[in-house]
């Protein structure tokens, strides 16, 4: 019988935020919870670097609309 190469386990990759081992299901995190929390991370890092590309905010003078896929 022939068996076809699965992909790699998710164990050849780790969770940038714990360390531990990430889940398929969560890549490339180990939880939902670590998603979050990096998530959040870059929230916070992109407000804080200067200069960083603002997100268009709505209100007064909103001329572009949102993209919608
Ligand atoms: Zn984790």
């Amino acid at each position: 019988m022939q068996r076809k190469e699965d992909e790699p386990p998710a164990v050849t990759r780790r969770c940038p935020i714990c360390g531990k081992s990430a889940r398929l299901a969560e890549l490339p995190f180990c939880s939902r919870r670590c998603a979050e929390i990096d998530l959040h991370r870059w929230l916070s890092e992109a407000y804080r670097v200067p200069g960083a590309p603002a997100p268009p905010e709505e209100g007064e003078g909103a001329q572009q609309k949102p993209r919608q896929k």
